[in-house]
């Protein structure tokens, strides 16, 4: 059983491999803990496209 949750963006330009944490993107992890007491890794990929950049208000 696998203590990876990956989240990555939907419909990039890349395939992001959520299989390994050998993502071409970098992804960040960060330990989150569970209900039961046990610690996962929470595996945030990035979108190649540039879309974080946007989230920025004018
Ligand atoms: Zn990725």
């Amino acid at each position: 059983m696998s203590n990876r949750l990956h989240v990555h963006p939907v419909g990039d330009l890349i395939v992001h491999d959520t299989e390994t944490d050998d993502c071409v993107c970098g992804p960040g992890m960060r330990p989150v803990k569970r209900d039961d007491g046990s610690v996962g890794w929470l595996v945030t990929h990035h979108s190649l496209d540039g879309r974080e950049k946007q989230e920025n208000p004018a």
